[in-house]
């Protein structure tokens, strides 16, 4: 499937959205379905977490070997954001240190059209579709009713959708979910 300009940045999430059915959702399936190449558990340059290149009109992105699976998990969906979102700034490719911010200074593609707000777009973009709300407040609905509880365990919910707890923490703080889960347990 042609992923250059035929596919508008725009087009990717709603290409996305149908594939987000259930927890966790199938992210490098997704990321080949829009023609990417995918390799998890890359060897990159240390302190590197993520890049994504593009050879001859084609995409790939490149996760660390040296992270938890979860935190790789992540690191794709924020380099599909940059896909999504920036395609025309990435050029041949650009590189994310472990704050998720591509540095001229380490790494080897020194791209410095990808600024701060460039790489907010990409976390709430990656959050969105790792994430996405309904699957969330279902999870969430069915953990209360198992335990009947008022709150769902927070390890529970990062477990079932494969990301650290600290993006879950956020994703539920943003959502404006975090008083129906239990952060301690
Ligand atoms: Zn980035």
């Amino acid at each position: 499937m042609p992923n250059g300009p035929k596919m508008s940045e725009a087009n990717v999430y709603e290409r996305i959205r149908p594939l987000l059915i259930k927890a966790p959702v199938p992210l490098e399936q997704i990321a080949r379905s829009l023609g990417l190449a995918v390799e998890m558990s890359a060897n990159l340059e240390q302190g590197i977490s993520g890049e994504i290149a593009c050879e001859n009109g084609r995409y790939k992105i490149s996760t660390a070997s040296s992270e938890h699976p979860y935190r790789q998990r992540f690191t794709l969906a924020h380099e599909l954001g940059h896909f999504a979102l920036h395609r025309s700034l990435i050029g041949n490719g650009l590189d994310d240190n472990k704050m998720y911010r591509s540095d001229a200074h380490i790494g080897k593609y020194a791209n410095s059209e990808i600024k701060l707000v460039h790489e907010r777009q990409a976390n709430a973009f990656a959050a969105k579709i790792l994430m996405p709300r309904e699957l969330l407040e279902a999870e969430i609905a069915k953990e209360k009713s198992t335990l009947g509880s008022s709150k769902a365990p927070l390890t529970k919910l990062y477990r079932t959708f494969q990301v650290s707890p600290s993006a879950m923490q956020w994703r539920l703080k943003n959502l404006g979910l975090s008083e129906q889960v239990d952060m301690d347990s």
